[in-house]
């Protein structure tokens, strides 16, 4: 089996892995770059495509998916059902192009084969919902790639029934870093259950309406949110993109927008969507609690959105701003963005002050640590990190790799 990292070994973010044997071969995410353009064709890694079995997407974020649409629609893609879902739905409304999405899905202990390569997903701990590592066999050799993983969130269980019963006899051992570029060797992260407390506490402190800024697809802190509004008695209030994602994930334990301590509300901007596109079922489908604008005056101090800055408008119009409060619950690093000035400067000009909390959709340090102890790969190769040169200090057996590289397993 022979492997070449088309993007990966020094950045996070655009990852492709190419995985050849007997002159069959497949790729394993095929990810848009952090600061890439999607339409950017040069992006594109140069993969034979007359000899791709199929594209393997670990999980349902931009940065592992987000150049499918560049390959052909009949390009067969492996991913998970409810991965798929995510991934169809969140395109019309984040205007991203809609990928290929046909071919045979990835579920947790059950080895699929394509072509020659015998392919085992687990799913795994991570901030997007669906996620996997894959153990890659071919040859007689085992290849297992990480993904993207942590041992602190929601799922944190199946991070722990990995390490106690981790698959043997691992060749080589593509593991992510993203933690590694300002993380020290001894740091953690908080976990996704602390965070729902100090949600708690900031909820509670506030007299008005409490915007809670996160993603809609990193469900488990949606989760997390809708528990601390059980808790201080506060409903929910969403968005259509958000009712839909939740209704994607196809799982009846995540809030869903008919549950109880949860409403919709559609800001201006997504009635112009639904028109244009004629989501009249959609709609339907989320508006049994639905809230109008003219109401949000009045229900403010009984309510946290989860707020996307396509809603600044709204909020300004129905005058419901008095009090209120703002939680910023994703990573840190997008508000230095351009993209993000606008809100900030929104969020100045009314007054209201923001509170960080969020907890890291990655494994720290420590937890990259153990996992790579339990797994005992004869070798490591970095991926899906700003701080490669760091492995080197904290695991064994570190092989560095090029992008582009080809090597043998
Ligand atoms: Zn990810």
């Amino acid at each position: 089996m022979k492997v070449r990292i088309h993007r990966g070994t020094k950045q996070i973010g655009g990852t492709c892995v190419e995985v050849e044997h007997d002159g069959r071969r497949i790729a394993l995410d095929f990810g848009l770059p952090l600061d890439g353009n999607a339409d950017d064709s040069t992006l594109v890694p140069q993969l034979a495509l007359q000899h791709l079995e199929a594209v393997v997407v670990s999980h349902p974020h931009i940065d592992h998916y987000g150049l499918l649409h560049h390959l052909p629609q009949d390009t067969p893609i492996v991913m998970g059902e409810a991965a798929r879902r995510i991934v169809g739905m969140a395109a019309p409304f984040t205007g991203h192009p809609l990928p290929p999405l046909n071919g045979p899905r990835l579920e947790h202990e059950k080895p699929l084969t394509l072509g020659p390569f015998r392919i085992t997903p687990y799913l795994v701990d991570h901030s997007a919902f669906d996620a996997y590592s894959l153990l890659i066999e071919a040859g007689g050799k085992r290849l297992f790639y990480s993904g993207d993983f942590r041992g602190h969130g929601r799922k944190a269980k199946l991070f722990e029934r990995m390490l106690a019963q981790p698959p043997a006899d691992i060749d080589v051992l593509l593991m992510e870093g993203s933690s590694l570029t300002r993380m020290g060797a001894d740091d953690q992260f908080p976990s996704e259950v602390a965070l729902e407390e100090e949600l708690v506490g900031t909820i509670q402190k506030t007299p008005g309406l409490v915007l809670a800024h996160t993603s809609a697809q990193n469900i488990d802190r949606v989760v997390t949110l809708y528990r601390a509004c059980r808790k201080t008695g506060r409903t929910l209030l969403i968005d259509l993109y958000a009712a839909a994602i939740l209704e994607a994930t196809g799982n009846s334990n995540i809030p869903q927008s008919d549950w109880p301590g949860v409403a919709l509300f559609v800001p201006e901007a997504q009635r112009r969507l639904i028109k244009r596109n004629g989501w009249f079922d959609l709609l339907d489908r989320h508006k049994k609690q639905r809230v109008f604008a003219k109401a949000l005056k009045s229900i403010a101090a009984e309510c946290v959105m989860l707020f996307r800055p396509l809603m600044m408008k709204d909020l300004e119009t129905a005058d419901a701003l008095n009090g209120a409060s703002f939680i910023y619950s994703q990573w840190p690093g997008y508000l230095e963005t351009d993209a993000y000035q606008t809100m900030t400067s929104w969020l100045s000009r009314q007054g209201i002050a923001m509170t960080h909390i969020h907890t890291s959709g990655h494994a720290s340090p420590v937890d990259l640590r153990r996992f790579a102890t339990a797994l005992r790969p004869k070798s490591i190769v970095p991926i899906h990190s700003f701080a490669p040169e760091k492995y080197d200090q904290l695991f064994e057996n570190v092989v560095y790799r090029d992008d582009g590289q080809w090597w043998d397993v």
